[in-house]
């Protein structure tokens, strides 16, 4: 059965008024679920006016009571974490094990945002001149906006909403029209967590309501995760629009394999990092770069019987899959013409997952797991965001050619290297010009007391996703200095040179 979607308003779900409507899919099956309205320009203004009214009393609400909140919505996640990994995974694909871990990760950053008291202090310097105090606070910047991509349905909207309201502002939250639910059901667990309607407002839509949100006056700030063209654009028009902005963009993280390397290790860790999720992360690794001929063989070696020992499969097979379908049918068309550019551009494909079927899911869009070896930077394959079941290897010649292809790439989410040796690995970590880095670690996602962001094309704006930079990004700093006469010594006059 189709279920018809909503909005959620003022602590409400709230039916589309557009007309316009978008198919939400299960793509293991192929198979329509729901419809989710697309809102008009009317509709995000008026749910922007709703959320400014309600933003004044939460913003005045003290921060422990804020964080009570918070921490009342962190234990009712882990109460429905069931229910919302199969949520994650029925509209993603994704199997139930990384459904778990969406939510899981995103609850992290509700866990930390429970001591946003302590992240939202002020700075304090007494007697900065005679009888003068500054002092400097955070305060909420009002109504913010988040627009998030469909590869984490759970865990990038919670990053955005638990500091966002943490520190007081009211947020429009405009989730993926592909996987919409999470973000919804995630509304109802705020309120019940006791967060007053209109501070959080879900509002669903496509590029026009996205466009509404960068022009509305109303709110003044805009975190955007998804593809690199999006993110530059929203980038663009939030800070002409005098908004504060950061974006984070798309990905081609590459991973070094030192000739000193634990094989078995790098290839369990490429394996893991290539194809969990169906390649559907900005972590992923992509391009693995083994250093020298007989790294590469050996990398090789190892790497086919576990690429081909791949299980994928539908999320309701639980453990028994390895990963799920890509998002659409148009997802894994595209996917396959890549592969098939790579073939025609002269890489060598070792293993082919085009034309993947799986019986009883012959509807899905599954894309078998796919390797590919000497590939080079001017290919395709090497160039393009895949978002797929893809591993490219570029074979490098000595450690600074490895460390140059690395560089070289317009994209700067995450990397890693695989070595044995400290002093290579520190001289990596020191000198590549990428946002995350995995010494034998391949997805380093930093902790949520951490922050994650990634360089280059990888991210526009400033500052990074959660952790301290998060309290930076949704608050604004005002400082005050305060003269009492009282602190003046008796008889003596106030001495502005002093302050030089
Ligand atoms: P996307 O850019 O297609 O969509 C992201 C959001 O932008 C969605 O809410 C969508 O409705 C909206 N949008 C789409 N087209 C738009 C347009 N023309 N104008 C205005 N808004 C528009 O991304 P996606 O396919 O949902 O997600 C996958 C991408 O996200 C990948 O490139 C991946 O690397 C990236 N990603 C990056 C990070 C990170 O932190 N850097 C994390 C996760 C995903």
């Amino acid at each position: 059965m189709t279920q018809e979607l909503t909005h959620y308003i003022d602590g409400a779900q709230v039916k589309g008024g557009s007309g316009r409507f978008a198919d939400v899919l299960n793509p293991a099956t192929g198979e329509v679920t729901g419809r989710v309205p697309l809102a008009t320009k009317a509709e995000l203004d008026d749910a922007v006016a709703r959320a400014a009214e309600a933003q004044k009393a939460w913003g005045a609400t003290n921060p422990q009571r804020r964080a009570r909140v918070m921490m009342k919505f962190g234990q009712l996640i882990n109460e429905h974490m069931d229910e919302l990994a199969e949520l994650v995974s029925r509209e993603h694909g994704k199997t139930l094990p990384d459904g778990r871990g969406d939510v899981q990760r995103g609850l992290e950053v509700v866990e930390v945002c429970m001591g946003a008291p302590s992240m939202l202090k002020g700075e304090f310097t007494d007697d900065g001149g005679p009888g003068i105090d500054l002092y400097s606070m955070r305060q909420p910047l009002g109504v913010v906006a988040g627009i998030t991509p469909f590869n984490f349905p759970a865990m990038i909207p919670l990053w955005k909403m638990a500091p966002a309201l943490a520190c007081g502002n009211a947020m429009i939250l405009k989730p993926s029209e592909r996987c919409p639910s999470t973000s919804l059901r995630l509304a109802e667990l705020l309120k019940e967590a006791g967060l007053p309607d209109g501070v959080l407002q879900v509002v669903n839509g496509d590029k026009d309501v996205v466009d509404a949100i960068l022009d509305n006056e109303t709110v003044q700030a805009v975190g955007f995760v998804g593809s690199t063209p999006i993110a530059q654009y929203i980038y663009g028009r939030a800070a002409n629009n005098g908004k504060r902005a950061q974006c984070f963009g798309g990905a081609k993280n590459h991973m070094i394999i030192m000739p000193d390397a634990d094989i078995d290790k790098a290839a369990d860790a490429l394996v893991g990092a290539g194809f969990g999720a169906a390649g559907e992360r900005c972590m992923a690794i992509s391009v693995a770069v083994p250093v020298g001929e007989e790294t590469a063989e050996a990398l090789r070696e190892k790497l086919v019987p576990r690429i081909e020992k791949l299980r994928v499969g539908p999320y309701t097979s639980g453990d028994e899959v390895d990963y799920g379908p890509v998002i659409t049918a148009a997802s894994k068309e595209r996917i396959e013409k890549l592969i098939g550019s790579g073939v025609d551009q002269g890489a060598e494909l070792v293993v082919d997952g085009r034309g993947f079927q799986l019986q009883g899911y012959e509807n899905g869009f599954f894309v078998g797991p796919s390797y590919f070896d000497h590939v080079s930077p001017d290919m395709e394959i090497y160039k393009e965001e895949i978002f797929g079941p893809v591993l490219s290897q570029v074979r490098a010649g000595s450690y600074e050619e490895a460390l140059k292809i690395t560089m070289d790439n317009p994209y700067g989410n995450g990397t890693a290297i695989f070595t044995a040796d400290g002093d290579t690995a520190r001289d990596f970590a020191h000198r590549v010009n990428v946002g995350m880095v995995g010494i034998n670690f391949p997805i380093p996602v930093p902790l949520s007391y951490h922050t994650f962001g990634g360089w280059k094309k990888s991210a526009f704006g400033d500052l990074n996703q959660y952790g301290p930079d998060a309290f930076r990004f949704y608050t604004k700093t005002k400082t005050v200095t305060a003269r009492w006469f009282s602190g003046i010594k008796e008889g003596g006059e106030f001495n502005f040179k002093a302050m030089d």
